[in-house]
C-alpha cells in the first residue's frame, strides 16, 4: 500500500512497547517465562493435595484443615503470579503481530506460550474445584485472610452455579470430548466462513470475492452494490445451510444434554450460563427485553428515517450498516481530521465530563500508548489491551482521519480510561461481564459525538455524525432482541427434536417480521447461517449483552444532567466495581437505580427518543 500525501498528514503515531519488553527475543521474556516454569512445577507438586480431597470436600469442616488451607492459600498465590508473567508477554507478542502480522519472533513467542496457557489451565482446574465445592465455612474461612480476601466476590459468583458442577472424572472427560464435540461444529463453521466465495455483482460485472469481503461492501453509500453483496452473500451461504443446519442443531443440541446432566439437584436451563456470565439476574435480563418492546416502535421510527434519506419506505436487511447517504459529494472538503486534531477534540470532549478525563487523554498521547500509524501488514480493527506489570493501557487502531476514525479512537480511549481507573486493584477484581465491558466505550464515544455534532457547521455534517448515533438504534433495539428470540426458539424447539432448514428459516423470519415490523421491505431467513455469533461454541446467546451493554451505557449518559457534580466521582467508582459487583449492586449503589424496574430504563429511551427527533428535524431540512 502506497501511502498517499492525505496520509501521512493525517495518520496517527506508532505505539511505544518498548517500556515493557526490548524485543520478543529478550532475556526479559526468558527471564519472564522462566519463572513461570517454576511457578507451575510447584503448583503441580501441591496440586494432587487438592484432588485427594475433592469428593469428600462437601462436608469437610473447616476445623482442623489449615494445613488443606495453606496449600490452596499458597496454589491461589502462585497462579496468580504465574497469570501475570503468562499475561505481558501474550499481550506482547499480539501487539507485534497486530502492527505487522509477519513478525516471525512474535509469531514464534505466540506458539510458545500456547504451550504454557495450556498448562496454566490445568493448572487452576483443582482449586477451582475446590473452591465450589467445599462446605461453606470451608471457603469463608480460605477466605479470612489477607492473601484471598480479595478474591470474595469472584470465588462466591462461582459457587452460586455449584449444584452443576460434575464429578472431576466428569468434568475432564466432557471437557476433552467437548474437543472434536461442540467445539468441532464451531471450527467447522469457521472454516466454512474463511473458506467461502461468492459472486458479487458490481456495475455489470460479476466479481468473485471471499464473503468477508463482501461483507465489507454492505458499509458502501451505493444502494445496489450492498444489495448485490448481500444476495450474493446469502447464494453463498444457502449451499451450505444443511451443513450450518446440523453445526446449529449439534451445538444446541450439546448444550441441552449439558443442562439435562448438570441438573441433578437443581434444573439447570440454556439460560443460567449465559445470564450468570454477565453477572445479571433472570429479572433484569425479562425487564431489559420488556424496555426492547418498549422501545422498538422508536427504533423502527429510526429505521424508517433511515429508510427516507435512501429515498425509500423501508430499508432492506443489507441496510442494516449502510453509511449516510453522501448529501453533497462536491461541495463537501475531503481533508479530513488529522490525528492531532482529533486527539484534542476527544480530550476536550473528555474534559467537559470532568478534567480529569481530558488529561488521561493527554497523557495517553504523551506517554506513546496509542497505534494509529497506516501500514502494509497492519491487521485490520480497532482495540484496547494493556499490561498488568506497568499497568499501563495500549490503545490499536489505523488512523486515517474520517469521522468514524474519531469515534472508534474515542471509543477506544474509553476502554483505555475503564482499565485505568482499575489499574490498582487485584487481579480477581479486574475482569468484568461482557454487559459491563463496552460502558466506558460507548459513553465516550456518545460523549465525542455529541461534540461533533456540536462543532458540525451545517445541518449535512450534522446529519453525517448523528447518522451512526442512529443507527445503533435499530441495531441494538431490533436486530439484538430478534436474535435473542431467534435463539430462545430455537433452543425450546430443538429440546424436543432437531430442526429442519425450512424450520429454521422460518424461525428466523418471525423473528425479524415481530421486531422490525414495516420498517424493513423483506426478512433476512438465512440470519442464522450468515451470523457467526451463532456459532461461537464456548458461549451461547451471544447477543443480549450487546442490549445490556448500549442501554446501560446510554442510561448511564443521560444521568449526567440528572447528577451534576455528583457524576464524575460516582461514574469511577462504578467503573471500579464493574469487577467485583453484579450488574443490579453496581447500578444501586452507584446511581441508586434498580436495573430490575422500568424507571431507570424509561429515562434512557426518553434521551433516545430526543435524539431520533433531532434526527428527524435533520431529514426533514435534507430531504
Ligand atoms: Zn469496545
Amino acid at each position: 500500500m502506497q501511502k498517499t500525501v492525505e496520509q501521512f498528514v493525517l495518520e496517527g503515531p506508532q505505539w511505544d512497547l518498548s517500556g515493557e519488553y526490548p524485543s520478543p527475543e529478550s532475556a526479559e521474556i526468558e527471564a519472564d517465562l522462566a519463572e513461570v516454569e517454576s511457578l507451575l512445577e510447584r503448583i503441580e507438586i501441591l496440586n494432587p493435595q487438592l484432588e485427594s480431597i475433592l469428593s469428600t470436600v462437601e462436608t469437610l469442616p473447616a476445623e482442623g484443615a489449615t494445613a488443606l488451607l495453606d496449600d490452596a492459600r499458597e496454589i491461589n498465590g502462585l497462579l496468580e503470579k504465574a497469570q501475570v508473567l503468562l499475561h505481558d508477554p501474550e499481550v506482547f507478542a499480539s501487539c507485534l503481530l497486530s502492527v505487522d502480522s509477519q513478525n516471525a519472533p512474535a509469531q514464534t513467542l505466540e506458539g510458545r506460550l500456547q504451550q504454557y496457557a495450556k498448562r496454566f489451565a490445568a493448572a487452576c482446574e483443582p482449586l477451582s474445584q475446590f473452591l465450589d465445592l467445599a462446605s461453606g465455612s470451608l471457603v469463608t474461612a480460605y477466605l479470612d485472610h489477607p492473601t484471598t480476601r480479595h478474591a470474595e466476590f469472584s470465588v462466591r459468583r462461582s459457587r452460586e452455579r455449584r449444584h452443576e458442577v460434575l464429578s472431576l472424572a466428569e468434568e475432564n472427560m466432557v471437557s476433552a470430548l467437548s474437543q472434536d464435540g461442540i467445539h468441532a461444529w464451531g471450527r467447522m463453521y469457521g472454516q466454512l466462513s474463511g473458506t467461502l466465495q461468492c459472486e458479487v455483482l458490481l456495475g455489470n460485472e460479476c466479481q468473485t470475492m471471499g464473503i468477508a469481503e463482501a461483507a465489507g461492501l454492505l458499509q458502501r453509500p451505493d444502494d445496489q452494490t450492498r444489495k448485490s453483496a448481500w444476495s450474493a452473500i446469502n447464494s453463498a451461504w444457502e449451499v451450505h445451510e444443511e451443513s450450518c443446519a446440523s453445526a446449529l442443531n449439534a451445538i444446541a443440541g450439546w448444550r441441552l444434554e449439558m443442562c439435562r446432566k448438570r441438573s441433578a439437584s437443581q434444573e439447570v436451563t440454556f439460560l443460567d450460563a449465559p445470564i450468570h456470565m454477565n453477572r445479571m439476574s433472570s429479572e433484569t435480563l425479562e425487564r431489559l427485553l420488556s424496555i426492547a418492546e418498549e422501545a422498538r416502535p422508536l427504533a423502527q421510527r429510526a429505521a424508517k428515517l433511515q429508510a427516507r434519506a435512501y429515498g425509500k419506505e423501508a430499508l432492506g436487511p443489507w441496510d442494516m450498516r449502510a453509511p449516510a447517504p453522501d448529501l453533497n459529494k462536491s461541495a463537501k472538503p475531503s481533508t479530513g481530521i488529522a490525528f492531532e486534531e482529533a486527539l484534542e477534540l476527544i480530550a476536550d470532549a473528555y474534559g467537559e465530563v470532568n478534567p480529569e478525563m481530558g488529561q488521561f487523554v493527554r497523557m495517553v498521547r504523551d506517554k506513546g500508548w496509542i497505534e494509529g500509524s497506516v501500514g502494509d501488514y497492519k491487521r485490520p480493527g480497532a482495540f484496547c489491551t494493556g499490561f498488568l506489570k506497568s499497568r499501563s493501557p495500549r490503545v490499536y487502531m489505523t488512523y486515517t482521519g474520517g469521522t468514524s476514525d474519531v469515534i472508534t479512537l474515542a471509543h477506544e480511549l474509553g476502554h483505555a480510561f475503564h482499565s485505568w481507573v482499575m489499574r490498582d486493584l487485584p487481579l480477581t477484581q479486574k475482569s468484568y461481564g461482557m454487559s459491563l465491558a463496552e460502558t466506558a466505550s460507548t459513553f465516550g464515544e456518545t460523549v465525542v459525538r455529541d461534540a461533533l455534532i456540536a462543532r458540525a457547521r451545517t445541518p449535512a455534517e450534522k446529519f453525517d455524525i448523528a447518522w451512526e448515533d442512529i443507527l445503533a438504534l435499530p441495531a441494538f433495539v431490533l436486530n439484538i432482541p430478534a436474535r435473542f428470540e431467534f435463539e430462545k426458539n430455537f433452543y425450546e424447539a430443538r429440546a424436543k427434536r432437531p430442526l429442519q432448514t425450512t424450520e429454521i428459516k422460518q424461525l428466523m423470519s418471525s423473528a425479524w417480521k415481530n421486531w422490525y415490523g414495516d420498517s424493513i421491505s423483506e426478512a433476512d431467513p438465512l440470519f442464522w447461517a450468515s451470523k457467526l455469533h451463532f456459532y461461537i461454541s464456548g458461549v451461547s446467546f451471544y447477543n443480549f449483552p450487546y442490549l445490556f451493554g448500549y442501554l446501560f451505557s446510554m442510561g448511564l449518559y443521560a444521568q449526567q444532567e440528572k447528577m451534576g457534580a455528583d457524576f464524575f466521582p460516582n461514574y469511577k467508582l462504578l467503573l471500579r466495581d464493574t469487577g467485583r459487583m453484579t450488574a443490579e449492586d453496581l447500578a444501586a449503589k452507584h446511581l441508586q437505580v434498580r436495573l430490575q424496574d422500568a424507571d431507570f430504563w424509561r429515562v434512557t429511551l426518553s434521551d433516545l427518543e430526543r435524539r431520533v427527533d433531532s434526527f428527524e428535524e435533520l431529514t426533514n431540512t435534507l430531504f
